[in-house]
């Protein structure tokens, strides 16, 4: 991580990420609020590591739209707030965002969307672009790491000055490039707010005022357009080149890159400010060319807009881009990607033979086993993906967003959806109203928290059947182990109270709540069994930490033990730990199974899968649940 409080006028190597946490820094950031999401999690992992030292606040909430609200409220009240999100986490939020675009704000804000093109870690590649127009949200798009720092600037600046939130769109190139940056001085400090609004109609949004605010806020968004939007574009390339490229953010320096590598006489209008657009800029442009070329990732979004702007400037401008054909519209881009495209549009030959890279490519990835995603050794997940497979086998499993969507995989085979947070609870109300068959949602602690309850509310108060398993290990896992409202401590290291999952559970009307150890696999079936046989909403908690904590915890204490071993003498090769357990830990000899130490946590969980009793601990080696350690 590079140093977020490195001096002014010096360089530092910063994520881009972090470049965007040390802007707001720099922007006088008084509040900052986010659920964790990748590609967006480390602006606030960066955050919350120097909050306290500089008199700022910053949360981890419990969803994107109690985020986006917490900063509002912080900008209703006159500071200067931040929040931010990954793409489908906008989407929670978006209830709160149409309308704060009328209501406008008091203070400063920037919302940041860090969209996913190839769904690299999301489960669509949805490009979000398109909301700042449905909403009227201002947006700039930075390009690198040092364009992310200073375009906060000039974001809170911005929505200072016209009183409204702007929009940071960036995508996982941009959010996880590393590049010197050159740093400014910091000037976020603590505010003490004052929630008075100018008007007493202000924040009422309603009928007649609503549609006040809406005109209001198309005055701003013209205004922004007119004297605002034309400042953030450059023109790079050959001046008098008839063949333009239209391109922003990270899709800029593919461009830039191909066209250097074709040494193809081309210019460039690189955009910043892709919301509202600078429509003489463009126009100017189009007319300068007579091929336009636009490069920008997932939708059309640059492309249809040229073209409505060429109607006016450039009607005979030819425009190519996905909606002809020459580039793509679906995964992320890379410099192949444009050349690829501008080989098709200008007939020049590719400078790098791909084919070729192809070849040797494939030969070498044909040697290299696959390697899909697994579950990490010891991972409490496993025992209860192991527990659910035997004694839930027919049911419909209905899976959600976490590290436990792993269990898609064999041998477990208990996630057959995975769709967006909190969503398998309420597609399992849904399936057991329509089949009346027996239905498994299964859901994490953190993803509960964030939308499961109002699905859990539905399912007891329309006398739905069907079992919950709230796989609870005491942590936001899956990007990288912030708190929840579940923890006894916050995202400032403070301690915090913590909100007991199974009080809510019985306080919305379940009878049948049982906390369980996943590591005690008979309990935890027998568990199962019994949950599946009720009537009405059953919910197990399948409680064990991640296994990481566990791990990092015992090796501070000094306590970690030794990896387990297979007896060889007992082991008969029958391979059921493999096919029901599959702990990456175990290797097949081709004659017997044994546990390699290098990736073996010493959990001890898989003594009891094997039926020979082959699997056995090391001397000094611990057994985790006899232990109590992680529960
Ligand atoms: S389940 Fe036991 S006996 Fe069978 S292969 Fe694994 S360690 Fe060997
Ligand atoms: S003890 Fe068994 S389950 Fe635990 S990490 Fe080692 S091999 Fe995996």
């Amino acid at each position: 991580m590079g140093d977020l409080l490195a001096p002014a006028d010096t360089f530092e190597v910063l994520l881009g990420n972090e470049a965007i946490a040390r802007g707001s820094l720099e922007a006088g950031l008084n509040v900052a609020a986010a659920y964790p999401g990748t590609p967006s999690t480390e602006i606030g992992e960066a955050l919350s590591k120097v909050a306290k030292k500089l008199g700022i606040y910053f949360e981890w909430s419990v969803n994107e739209k109690v985020a986006t609200e917490v900063a509002m409220g912080a900008a209703w009240s006159g500071l200067r707030s931040l929040t931010m999100m990954k793409h489908v986490g906008f989407n929670v939020a978006t209830d709160a965002i149409f309308t704060l675009a009328y209501a406008g704000i008091a203070g400063a804000m920037v919302i940041v969307s860090a969209d996913d093109p190839h769904a690299h870690s999301s489960q669509n590649e949805q490009d979000n672009r398109h909301y700042s127009e449905a909403i009227g949200l201002p947006m700039l798009e930075p390009s690198n790491s040092q364009e992310a720092k200073d375009l906060i600037k000039e974001a809170f600046g911005i929505s200072d000055r016209f009183k409204v939130p702007i929009l940071i769109r960036t995508t996982t190139r941009i959010s996880h490039q590393r590049t010197p940056v050159k740093l400014g001085e910091i000037t976020a400090g603590p505010g003490k707010g004052k929630f008075a609004p100018k008007e007493p109609d202000r924040y009422l949004q309603v009928g007649a005022i609503a549609r006040k605010h809406h005109s209001e806020l198309l005055r701003k968004l013209k205004e922004i357009q007119m004297n605002v939007s034309p400042r953030f574009y450059k023109i790079e390339g050959s001046p008098d080149s008839d063949f333009g490229i239209l391109t922003s953010g990270v899709a800029y320096s593919y461009a830039k890159e191909a066209v250097k590598l074709a040494n193809l006489n081309a210019k460039i209008l690189k955009l910043t400010m892709t919301y509202p657009l600078p429509e003489k800029v463009i126009g100017d442009f189009l007319s300068s060319v007579t091929t336009a070329f636009v490069v920008e990732e997932l939708d059309p979004y640059l492309e249809l807009r040229a073209k409505a702007v060429a109607k006016d400037y450039a009607p005979d401008v030819r425009i190519l881009g996905k909606l002809t054909g020459h580039m793509p519209r679906v995964g992320e881009y890379t410099m192949r990607t444009v050349l690829e495209g501008l080989s098709k549009a200008t007939g020049i030959a590719s400078p790098i033979d791909f084919a070729k890279i192809d070849e040797r490519s494939s030969k070498v990835l044909s040697k290299v086993p696959p390697r899909p995603p697994v579950l990490c050794p010891a991972c409490p997940h496993r025992s209860a993906g192991y527990a659910l497979r035997r004694a839930a086998g027919g049911a419909a499993f209905i899976g959600d967003i976490g590290c436990y969507a792993l269990l898609f995989e064999k041998p477990f085979r208990v996630e057959q959806v995975t769709h967006a947070m909190g969503s398998s609870i309420g597609i399992g109300n849904g399936i057991s109203l329509a089949t009346g068959e027996d239905v498994v949602a299964l859901i994490g602690d953190s993803t509960f928290f964030h939308a499961g309850i109002p699905a859990l509310i539905n399912a007891v108060h329309n006398k739905r059947k069907m079992t919950v398993m709230i796989m609870d290990n005491k942590i936001t896992a899956m990007t990288g182990h912030q708190p929840h409202p579940g923890s006894d401590f916050n995202a400032m290291g403070e301690k915090a109270p913590a909100v007991d999952i199974e009080d809510v559970v019985r306080s919305i009307g379940v009878d049948y709540v049982k906390v369980v150890d996943p590591y005690n696999h008979a309990e935890m079936e027998k568990t199962i069994r019994e949950a599946l046989k009720r009537d009405g909403v059953s919910v197990i908690i399948s409680r064990r930490e991640c296994a990481l904590l566990t791990v990092r915890r015992l090796r501070r204490e000094g306590r970690v033990g030794e990896p387990y071993i297979v007896d060889p003498d007992k082991c008969t090769y029958c391979r059921v730990c493999m096919n029901t357990f599959a702990c990456p830990a175990f290797v097949d000899t081709g004659s017997i199974v044994e546990i390699d130490p290098t990736i073996c946590f010493g959990c001890g969980a898989c003594t009891q899968v094997c039926p020979y009793d082959a699997i056995i601990p090391q001397k000094g080696s611990l057994n985790w649940r006899e232990q109590g350690i992680g529960v």
